[in-house]
């Protein structure tokens, strides 16, 4: 959990590979199903482009169908989802269904300076997913991706009138599921403030030592 800009990509990433677990990003998902030109993908760009959140129905149909592949059995992390209470309500209908249970909800705090300069500076790899930043991760070459040699991009939605309304949307749709999970004593709050090598340090006090 965090709003947009506070390092949830960043630190789910990490997590994944410390503990060799599947990343499960929906901005990815759908930013994928958009490029192969699927129907969910061609409504939730609609969606994507204005800051809007897409229709839970999609995002919930495709993290359930994710959430069947054997590579999750034994665990994953879920990077931005859910994002509404509805989502919250159907993550808990999909894992009860599997026996599994979260273990930990992660909440990234971050200052509005780190936010607006994170997400300002950020630059994405529309072909691979990967993401820069400017100043603090730049690419080795000027606007061209590392990992795939692709042209890296500022989001559309990155843009300052879209990140404003991204924000709203975070505080209205998405801040009200931390209080759902308030009681469940399962709520840990991460730094978004960190530099990129005191994460993982930061994370294994969290969420204990990877096995060896
Ligand atoms: P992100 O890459 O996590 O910043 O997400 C980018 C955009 O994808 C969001 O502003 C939403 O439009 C959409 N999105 C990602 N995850 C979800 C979700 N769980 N529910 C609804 N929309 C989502």
């Amino acid at each position: 959990m965090g709003p947009p800009g506070s390092g949830k990509g960043t630190r789910a990433k990490i997590i994944g590979k410390m503990y060799d677990i599947p990343v499960i990003t929906t901005g990815d998902m759908l930013r994928e199903a958009f490029a192969r030109g699927t129907e969910h993908g061609k409504v939730a760009d609609a969606y994507m482009r204005k800051g809007e959140l897409v229709p839970d129905e999609i995002v919930i149909a495709i993290v359930e169908e994710r959430l069947r592949q054997p590579d999750i059995e034994s665990g994953f992390i879920l990077d931005g989802f859910p994002r509404s209470v509805r989502q919250a309500v159907a993550l808990d209908r999909i894992l009860k269904g599997q026996s599994k249970t979260i273990d930990t909800v992660l909440n990234v705090v971050a200052k509005p300076e780190t936010i607006i300069n994170r997400l300002s500076l950020r630059r994405s790899c529309p072909r691979c997913g990967a993401v820069y930043h400017l100043k603090d991760m730049p690419p080795k070459e000027d606007g061209v991706c590392d990992e795939c040699g692709g042209p890296l991009i500022q989001r559309e939605d990155d843009k300052e009138e879209i990140i404003r309304h991204r924000f709203d949307v975070y505080e209205r749709r998405t801040f009200p599921i931390l209080e759902l999970y308030e009681s469940s004593g399962k709520i840990k709050e991460i730094s978004g403030d960190l530099e990129i090598d005191e994460i993982p340090k930061a994370l294994e006090e969290i969420l204990g030592k990877p096995d060896p």
